[in-house]
């Protein structure tokens, strides 16, 4: 490997509770697990289930699909059933709101093939209705033996949580300014949510907590604050992040922060898909976050150079794009034939000015000539020039050399 160690590495993550969600692990020594969250009707289950199946072909470790009524919980067990067909049992999360004590007393099998649980105590039921609401999910959850995140919302915080602490604040010597007072709202009401839950059955290791606010600053004092003051491990996402560019930016400067300082142990990006787009593209940034970050590693990464007035054709971007697409393509191939391939690196760069020291500091790279170069493209592997490409075929060439990269340097697994 030619790649520096990290002179700033994340700080440790914080000790937190182990809870089991299916096969997946989250909180304790296990690495941040990447969630998402299907757009379908839950009650067509053809086209949930295959969007489910999607989501976890793109990396998805847990689905959580809304349980918002009758049809959609009938719907659950056969999402479940069409998954198991294909051979893929992603872990599924319910995600519950107003409704979720009848629809889960009425549809056991619906609470049986769900993983985990999802409960908002915003919106569990208001006035006295409340809390036996809530005790009749957690008890279902006791039941069924299933994990339940408290997932707390400032979209839909618990009014009555709201309304003490703001009663609390109106006494203190020095009243703290509405947005803290919010925030407070939000871990207390996570964390006595999570206290209620206990009281009434649930294992502490059963529990996992999020506070979400779509503020980056918010989001990062709110999760600070809840790491403090507990050990249940975090689900980590800005609530309504937005579309393209502003939505990951956003996701990332926020969750970038956290995961930094060793805060989180689930993470959804909640971005609003182009009209048309796919609703992987959430997944894809989660990993990517992780992946740069140097938490995970999921598919091999791709450096390459803005480029500038040294390149003036379209050629540069088309190779960095084209080799971006077919290692993500090739990835769940390698994944089952070749231990470690995720790490690779590989760098496609556009001129000689930092195209030779960059790609040898890549596993594998390229630097493409720049205009008034000559044409010519030296490959670079483990640091080493191995070839120049020329002509029409640079890149069907270069991604030959990858491939023999793949087969050659990585260990086949057994089997
Ligand atoms: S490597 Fe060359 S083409 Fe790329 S940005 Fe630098 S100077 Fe421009």
């Amino acid at each position: 490997m030619t790649q520096s160690t990290p002179v700033f590495a994340p700080l440790p993550r914080r000790a937190t509770r182990l809870v089991r969600i299916g096969k997946v692990a989250v909180g304790g020594a296990a690495p941040v697990v990447i969630q998402s969250m299907t757009n379908t009707d839950t009650a067509d289950v053809l086209g949930t289930a295959m969007q489910v199946a999607e989501l976890a072909r793109a990396g998805s470790e847990m689905v959580r699909i809304t349980v918002n009524n009758e049809d959609a919980a009938r719907a659950v067990p056969h999402i479940r059933d069409r998954l198991l067909a294909l051979n893929m049992d992603v872990p599924l999360v319910g995600d519950f709101h107003y409704n979720g004590h009848t629809l889960l007393s009425k549809h056991p099998a619906c609470a049986e093939a769900l993983a985990k649980l999802r409960i908002n105590p915003g919106n569990v039921g208001a006035g006295s209705k409340r809390d036996p609401q809530f005790a009749a999910i957690v008890e279902i959850a006791c039941k069924y033996d299933k994990p339940v995140r408290i997932g707390v919302n400032w979209g839909s915080l618990d009014q009555s949580v709201l309304a003490r602490i703001m009663d609390e604040n109106a006494v203190r010597a020095v009243p703290r300014d509405a947005g803290a007072v919010m925030r407070e709202a939000l871990v207390v009401s996570a964390l006595e949510s999570a206290a209620k839950a206990e009281e009434y059955g649930l294992g502490a290791d059963r529990i996992i907590l999020s506070a979400k606010v779509s503020s980056v600053q918010d989001l990062i004092a709110v999760y600070r604050d809840l790491a403090q003051r507990s050990d249940y491990p975090l689900h980590l996402g800005l609530t309504e992040a937005g579309m393209g560019s502003k939505g990951i930016v956003a996701s990332t400067a926020a969750l970038a922060v956290l995961l930094q300082e060793g805060i989180g142990d689930t993470i959804r990006i909640s971005l609003t898909p182009e009209p048309g787009g796919s609703r992987t593209q959430e997944v894809v940034v989660a990993q990517e976050i992780l992946q740069t970050m140097g938490l995970r590693a999921f598919t091999p990464m791709v450096t390459a150079c803005p480029g500038c007035g040294r390149t003036t054709s379209t050629f540069f971007q088309e190779l960095a794009s084209g080799i971006q697409n077919y290692v993500r393509e090739q990835m769940p191939v390698w994944r089952e034939q070749y231990d470690g391939v995720e790490n690779m690196t590989l760098a496609v760069m556009g001129c000689v000015v930092n195209g030779p020291g960059e790609s040898k500091h890549a596993n594998i790279g390229i630097s493409l000539p720049g205009t008034g170069e000559s044409p010519a493209a030296p490959v670079f592997v483990d640091g080493e020039k191995t070839v120049t490409l020329r002509g029409d075929n640079i890149a069907a060439e270069f991604k030959a050399i990858v491939d023999d990269y793949v087969a050659t340097r990585y260990i086949r697994k057994a089997g």
